[in-house]
């Protein structure tokens, strides 16, 4: 059986996708990204190990979900497990599968870097690709950087009809517990208020052990990182 290696999940979002999502970020990733906003995700580190058939479970227990979005961290490093998270998914429920990546397409199809790319590709509705490019960033649609690019690799409706390059941006934080995890592409200075307010709480009474951190797609800014 594949373990998935997972940073961090969350169930019901409106933030990364069209419909109502889920999204799987998993732990570790071969690029370093100048303003990668989520490097505590980068290093291939032992993080939550699950089991593909019980996350899923656990991703579509709200019946609201329509759509999977895998993010990171480098999903195609996990590309095997991935697959077979969707394949559980949509054993349950046919839903849609947004997928962000460092890589290009081009580059995962001819020299696929882990096993089960090509497995994981063949269910992908759309593939949001490259890396993030700081000085690209226009502050619009759901990558990052306009370097990126968002490939429609299915005709599924619900994703062939969302603007996924020029829409306005939104996130969502959710608080659990003393953890605190922001979800989305955030649009222009959202970034700036989560992070003054990560560091209120740590002034005050919360221990720093007890917080989650930032978290939230890959291949978007953050400001702090000095690279
Ligand atoms: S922005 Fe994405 S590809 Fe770049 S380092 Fe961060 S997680 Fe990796």
């Amino acid at each position: 059986m594949t373990l998935l290696n997972i940073a961090a999940t969350h169930v019901g979002t409106e933030a990364l996708g069209p419909g109502v999502r889920s999204v799987v970020w998993v732990q570790g990733c071969p690029f370093h990204c100048s303003g990668c906003i989520a490097p505590d995700w980068i290093p291939d580190r032992p993080a939550r190990r699950a089991e593909p058939a019980a996350l899923a479970e656990e991703l579509l227990a709200d019946p609201r979900v329509t759509g999977l979005t895998l993010s990171g961290g480098e999903p195609m490093q996990q590309a095997a497990g991935l697959a077979e998270l969707v394949r559980q998914a949509r054993a349950i429920r046919d839903v849609s599968v947004v997928c962000f990546t460092g890589h290009r397409l081009e580059g995962l199809r001819a020299r696929p870097p882990a096993p089960g790319v090509q497995d994981l590709l063949a269910q992908v509705d759309v593939l949001i690709d490259g890396r993030y490019v700081a000085a690209l960033d226009d502050g619009r649609g759901l990558r990052g950087s306009s370097n990126q690019r968002v490939h429609h690799l299915t005709g599924r409706p619900a994703t062939r009809d969302y603007d996924f390059e020029g829409r306005s941006r939104t996130a969502e934080i959710a608080v659990d517990g003393p953890g605190a995890l922001l979800i989305g592409v955030p649009p222009p200075g959202l970034l700036d208020v989560f992070d003054t307010a990560v560091d209120s709480v740590l002034a005050g009474s919360w221990p720093r052990s007890g917080l989650r951190g930032a978290g939230t797609s890959s291949h978007v800014p953050r400001k702090e990182d000095p690279s």
